[in-house]
């Protein structure tokens, strides 16, 4: 199949064809005639601080072993998700199609709108709150958000900590929403008000 411009061949029925897809079973219908138009960015490593396992991925399919760590008692039953997550490495990874909606936001408001997993989309960047982000992960980032948004009518990016403020603290102070925005082109408005 040939497609122009207009329709990237990397999107099929909301997989991204760049992406290594690992299905989650965390994922529900969007409301009818839900507007995509928000991404939301996390941070998130397991246990938190470590790097490279494969404790994000069991997680999200409902497969980690809550006995393995101390910590796993805290999130012990969690059933969440969400449509990407981009590793220290680079590598990017899918687990629900955007055209679903994946578990990764919970009680949260923004752009005037409760439930943000409704209508957005949710890309978790191995990390911790408070630590940076990789280069790849910004390159990787930069190129899927500007994937995303030939296909969705993406019209705002937040963080975590901007759609539940109070409750969660991710992507958290080490990511730098002025590199991404000047990465992306994408104007002021889209992004979070911050308080500078
Ligand atoms: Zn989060």
């Amino acid at each position: 199949m040939t497609e122009g411009k207009r329709t990237p061949a990397q999107w099929q029925a909301g997989w991204h064809t760049h992406a290594r897809p690992i299905h989650s079973p965390n994922f529900g219908q969007r409301p009818e005639g839900a507007c995509i138009d928000l991404i939301v960015l996390h941070s998130i490593s397991l246990p938190p601080g470590q790097y490279g396992g494969p404790e994000i991925e069991a997680l999200f399919t409902n497969t980690l072993d809550w006995n393995a760590h101390p910590y796993f008692q805290q999130i012990r039953g969690t059933e969440v998700s969400a449509h990407f997550v981009i590793r220290r490495s680079g590598e990017m990874l899918q687990f629900v199609s955007c055209d679903a909606r994946a578990w990764h936001a919970g009680r949260s408001h923004y752009r005037g709108r409760d439930n943000c997993n409704d209508d957005s989309i949710g890309i978790e960047l191995e990390g911790l709150e408070g630590d940076t982000f990789t280069p790849a992960q910004y390159a990787q980032l930069q190129t899927l958000c500007q994937n995303i948004a030939t296909h969705y009518p993406i019209a705002h990016i937040a963080g975590h900590e901007h759609i539940a403020p109070g409750r969660k603290q991710d992507p958290g102070p080490g990511f730098d929403w002025v590199f991404l925005q000047h990465s992306l082109g994408w104007p002021a408005h889209f992004f979070p008000l911050t308080a500078a």
